[in-house]
Order: C-alpha cells, then structure tokens, then sequence
C-alpha cells in the first residue's frame, strides 16, 4: 500500500521495522536509513524480510536527505533519528513533497529547550503543501495524547486534571544506563521540572516535587515531577485542563548517578578543548555509557505508563486511569529490544499505518490528539501495547 522510509537505526528504529515488516500490505516497502549503515544493515538481516532495504544519510544535511527521499520516492518518512534533526527531515519532506511522522520534538543542539514553537511554525508550509506532519509519535508523547483524546470523547465532557504517569519498573542489571538515547535523556531528566496550573506554568527545581504513586501490577514507586513536552500541546488542546503534570520513577541508584554526572560536569552540553579537539561532555559520556539497544538482553520486569485523569461528565465527576504495562522480556522476545524502544516504536508504526490508510491525514502540522483516537486505540490492542481502564479510582492526587 505504501513506501515509508524510516531515518535512525537505534532502539526505536529497531522496532518500528520490525513492525513494519510484519504488515506487508500496509507497508509495501522499507527503507531503512541512518548515520552508520552497518547498523540498518544488521537490523535488517535480523528482520529478514525481502522488503526491507537500508541506505546511509546524514540526516543533518538537506540536500542529502532530499536525494535520497528523491530516489525511494516514499509516502512517509518516520523520523526516529534524534530531536535536533526534526527540521532538516521537515525540511527535506517539504522539498520532495513528502509527507512526515517523528516521535520527539526539535530540540536546539546546544540548548536543551522543549519546545514545539519550531515544528508549528511549519503549520502553513505543510498545509500549502498538502503534506501531513505527525508530532510526537510515541508512547509519551504519543499514545499518552491519544489516549487523553480518547478519554476526551468518550468519558469527559470536560476534563480538568491530567497526570500522566511513567513508571519503569524493570531491572537491566547495570549500574547505570538510560533506556533511550543518553544524551537525550539525560538533557531531559535533569533540566528544571514544570507544570500547568490555573492558565500558567509553573516552575520547580529539577526532582523538587515527588511522591510515591502506586502503578497496576507493580505497586508503589517514588514518582518525580518532570516537564514532558506532550503537556505543552495537550493544554492547547484541551483548554479545560486546570492543572497538567508529568511524573516518571527514578531510582535511588539512578538519581545518585545522575547528580555525580551533573556535578563533575559531564552533563554539559557546551564543547570543551580536550587536547587540541573540540568535545561535548555528555556526548563523550553517551560513547562510553551501555547502548540502550544492548540493554534488552537482561532486562525483567515491566514498564506501566497511562493518563490519571479528573473532570466531569453529565455534571457529575469522573476520576479514570488508562494505561498500558510492557513486559521487557515480551518486547526483547518479539524485536530484540527492551519496553521502552517497543513502547515507542509500535506506537509510531501504528502512526504511519494511520497515515497510509487515510485515517490520519491532513494538511498541516498536528500533535498526535489532534485525530480521531479511535482507530489508533484499536490498533493499540492488535500489535502489541494493550491498555486498560479504570473508572472511578483513587487517583493518588488531591
Ligand atoms: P538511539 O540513540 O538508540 O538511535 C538514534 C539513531 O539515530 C541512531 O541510529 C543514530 O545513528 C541515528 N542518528 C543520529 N544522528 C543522525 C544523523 N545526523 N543522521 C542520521 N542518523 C542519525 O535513540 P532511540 O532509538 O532510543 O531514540 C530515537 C528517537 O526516539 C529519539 O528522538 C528519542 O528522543 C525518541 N524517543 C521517543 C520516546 C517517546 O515515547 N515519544 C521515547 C524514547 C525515545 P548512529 O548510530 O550513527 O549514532
């Protein structure tokens, strides 16, 4: 049915080829490309499926982009290379006339700002193109907006608070690693926390607010106040919102690692002079950490991520929790990668199905709630991230 050429061989591209490859009929051909060939090379022989090939691009680069979208000739690109090349691939999708899907919005390389003001400015050129541009396309952000929509137009004619919860429960057996890209992670957990409350944001230190919080078959876990960039559209989007948060688990040992990381200075995203060559500490420090793709061979346990939300529906108040539990050993059985990549990667394959069959498809830049929930949820169900749902629960928040 369609040609998708998916840009970034890590964990999540992992994933979302080997989903892809699993739909022939919605996914007619596949190009897998990145920085470091050999890389889309060995996930392809793992897949071993005729209609995956691989190529090399730099995704920084425009005019490479644009020859090698200009030879394949897709109907989508899937962006799961890293936040700072969003714009470039936007741009190259604009030049060829191709539609675009990522999961991570832009982030300034030297600037670790969460922002979506530079992917919706490209709003008008998309929708003067016909072109579709999907945001945020993963599980948060991703499915954690569609299943804000989805509580939206089911069960709230109004909702009022909204705390997406993020728990990873699993165990990897090292000292310290992240679970998706360093450098990313550890610009994102260590940067100063914020919510949205009463039409402001609010800000707080970085892990200032935590409370332990109790996730289905897991059962309590200290739970940290993060900003996470869906808050920002879901408050456009749901203006009713009072109050947004976003709270992940951390362990003890992580946080420990973490503080000694920002305090000997090699969370710094500023290049220093080592020895006559220019290096950036934190991605010194992401060559030398665990690959989040290698992790997946030990990992036990589960992630739990879902919405905790509070509103009204026919005047009366609703308090309902939908989530979904990933097994580590399920997802590295099935793709070879731990929950986190699988957690991300299905949901952006299913984004890409949406997309090609129609069902998400309009011109312009929209975040993942901005479509109708439904088929998405559905489909959430069939390949492999169910969800379940809770109603009138204590939601652990005042
Ligand atoms: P990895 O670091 O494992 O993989 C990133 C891939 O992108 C690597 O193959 C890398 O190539 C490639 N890449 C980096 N720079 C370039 C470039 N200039 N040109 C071409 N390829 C490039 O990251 P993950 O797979 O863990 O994450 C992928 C994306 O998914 C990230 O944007 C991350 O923020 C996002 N994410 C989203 C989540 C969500 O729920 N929404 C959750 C987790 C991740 P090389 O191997 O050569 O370095």
């Amino acid at each position: 049915m369609g040609k998708v050429l998916i840009i970034g061989a890590g964990g999540v591209g992992t994933v979302v080829a080997h989903k892809m490859a699993e739909l022939p009929d919605v996914f007619s051909e596949i190009l897998l490309a990145s920085r470091t060939k050999s890389k889309c090379d060995s996930i392809a022989a793992r897949i071993g499926s005729k209609i995956v090939k691989t190529a090399q691009v730099n995704a920084d680069n425009v005019p490479e982009l644009v020859a090698l979208i200009r030879s394949f000739q897709p109907d989508l690109v899937v962006n799961v290379a890293l936040p700072y090349q969003d714009l470039t691939i936007m741009d190259a999708c604009l030049e060829t006339g191709v539609s675009y899907l990522d999961t991570a919005n832009y982030e300034p390389l030297d600037e670790a700002k969460f922002e979506y003001k530079w992917q919706w400015a490209y709003r008008e050129k998309f929708e003067k193109a016909g072109l579709t541009a999907i945001l945020g396309c993963g599980f948060d952000p991703g499915v954690s907006g569609v299943y804000t929509a989805y509580a939206a137009k089911h069960h709230f004619d109004e909702i009022q608070y909204l705390d997406i919860v993020d728990c990873n429960a699993g165990n990897h057996g090292k000292a310290f690693a992240t679970n998706f890209n360093p450098e990313i992670n550890i610009r994102e957990v260590t940067q100063k926390g914020k919510y949205w409350e009463n039409g402001q944001w609010i800000m707080t230190e970085p892990h200032e607010i935590h409370q332990p919080l109790t996730y289905p078959r897991i059962g309590e876990k200290e739970s940290y106040l993060i900003f996470h960039e869906e808050l920002e559209s879901l408050v456009v989007n749901f203006p009713t919102i009072r109050r947004a948060r976003f709270w992940m688990t951390f362990g003890q040992e992580y946080l420990t690692h973490l503080r000694v990381i920002q305090n000997i200075g090699m969370a710094g995203i500023q290049p220093i002079n080592y020895e006559g060559k220019e290096i950036v500490p934190i991605q010194f420090l992401k060559a030398v950490l665990p690959k989040p793709e290698e992790l997946g061979v030990n990992y036990t346990g589960e992630t739990s991520i879902g919405c905790r939300i509070k509103g009204l529906k026919d005047g009366k108040e609703v308090c309902y929790y939908v989530y979904n539990n990933c097994s580590h050993e399920a997802a590295y059985a099935e793709t070879g990668t731990q929950a986190i990549s699988y957690t991300t990667g299905v949901p952006a394959m299913i984004g890409a199905k949406m997309y090609l069959e129609g069902k998400w498809k309009k011109p312009g830049v929209f975040n993942v709630e901005e479509f109708d929930p439904d088929p998405f949820m559905k489909a959430l169900n069939h390949y492999g991230l169910p969800w379940y749902e809770l109603f009138d629960v204590d939601l652990e928040f005042d």
